[in-house]
């Protein structure tokens, strides 16, 4: 059966798909265009999309009947249609794994730059600044017995959890849609969202994008937090309000903020606010490189794969979403 992947992927998974179907991969550079996308999917099988695919009714209309399976790479499945999916009986599939630790890992990594200003230093290094220890310069916060707000205690969320109290010796308060019993842990409270805002030191964010979610953090939820906040974002850029993260940045109404995911992701070189954000000292900032390790990324590959074989195979998904 004829399977199209959107972008060239690694992982060794791959070649066991080749060796029972006809795979075709999209060679690049960059975003395969849409006019492309919608030919090369017609009359295929089984198509693994990045997330930064729009698979709507149009392309799901366009595929044509023999579609059996869109096997998103990637954990957050915003970019499809899951209606049009289901109404033309096409399994929907996502790549839940150990990629929860890698971006729980990043998501420390961002607290721990952004508290000790890492990034900021490293640049005035670099610049040839530095001539002899100085006891004000570049001051930073300790973490240690501080809180973190986990906001979507979900995969990642808990991963993240598990990390800032173990590794880092912080509270844990998160919220959720409802109260977790994997998180009934001594230092570990749930919240409403407003109470988590206003007492935390640190914010993680780690919910789905959904009509719910979008602009979660906007200026009300900035003007909740302590001007000593940190927060944190590796779930997806539309639950905060960038521009309203850029008023609290450039006035220090907040310490700072570590983001990977940006509102505008596709189009960030004509996006006014981020490239204002970009000239401020207290936000770092990374290519939405969550999932970015080898481990994670064969893995992702093999879950997809996994998932195709099964559906092609006629047996259901192993991650249907
Ligand atoms: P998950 O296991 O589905 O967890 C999501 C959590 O969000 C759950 O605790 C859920 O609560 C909560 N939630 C959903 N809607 C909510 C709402 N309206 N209010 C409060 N909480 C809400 O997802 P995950 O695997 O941890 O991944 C989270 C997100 O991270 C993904 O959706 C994706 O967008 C993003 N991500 C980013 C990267 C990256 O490279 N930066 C990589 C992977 C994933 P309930 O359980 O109570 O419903």
């Amino acid at each position: 059966m004829k399977i199209f992947i959107t972008r060239q992927i690694p992982g060794k998974a791959l070649e066991e798909l080749k060796k029972i179907h006809e795979v075709e991969i999209w060679p690049g550079p960059g975003i395969i265009p849409r006019d492309i996308l919608l030919k090369k999917t017609a009359g295929t099988s089984a198509v693994i999309p990045m997330l930064t695919e729009k698979m709507d009714s149009e392309f799901f209309d366009k595929a044509g009947p023999d579609l059996k399976i869109v096997a998103n790479y990637a954990v957050g499945f915003d970019n499809i249609d899951l209606d049009a999916a289901s109404q033309k009986n096409i399994a929907v599939t996502n790549t839940p794994s150990h990629l929860g630790d890698s971006v729980a890992e990043l998501t420390i990594a961002l607290i721990l730059a952004l508290s000790r200003r890492i990034v900021e230093s490293d640049k005035w290094m670099r610049e040839g600044n530095y001539t002899a220890w100085d006891p004000s310069l570049f001051l930073g916060l300790d973490l240690s017995e501080k809180t973190i707000g986990i906001v979507g205690l979900g995969t990642i969320g808990l991963a993240t959890a598990r990390l800032a109290d173990s590794v880092l010796g912080m509270k844990v308060v998160y919220t959720a849609r409802s109260e977790k019993p994997e998180a009934a842990v001594p230092g570990w409270r749930f919240e409403k969202l407003p109470q988590l805002l206003s007492e935390v030191d640190v914010i993680s964010l780690h919910v789905p994008l959904t009509p719910k979610t979008r602009h979660m953090i906007g200026k009300d939820q900035l003007d909740l937090m302590k001007p000593s906040a940190i927060l944190i974002n590796t779930s997806r850029g539309p639950v905060i309000n960038e521009a309203a993260l850029y008023e609290a940045l450039v006035n220090r109404r907040i310490w700072g903020a570590a983001i990977d995911v940006y509102e505008n992701e596709t189009g960030l070189a004509d996006d006014s606010t981020w490239w204002k954000m970009t000239k401020l000292p207290n936000i770092i900032m990374t290519p939405h490189i969550g999932s970015a390790t080898i481990e994670a990324r064969e893995e992702m590959t093999k879950i997809a794969v996994e998932n195709v074989l099964t559906v092609l195979s006629g047996k259901p998904p192993v991650n249907p979403v």
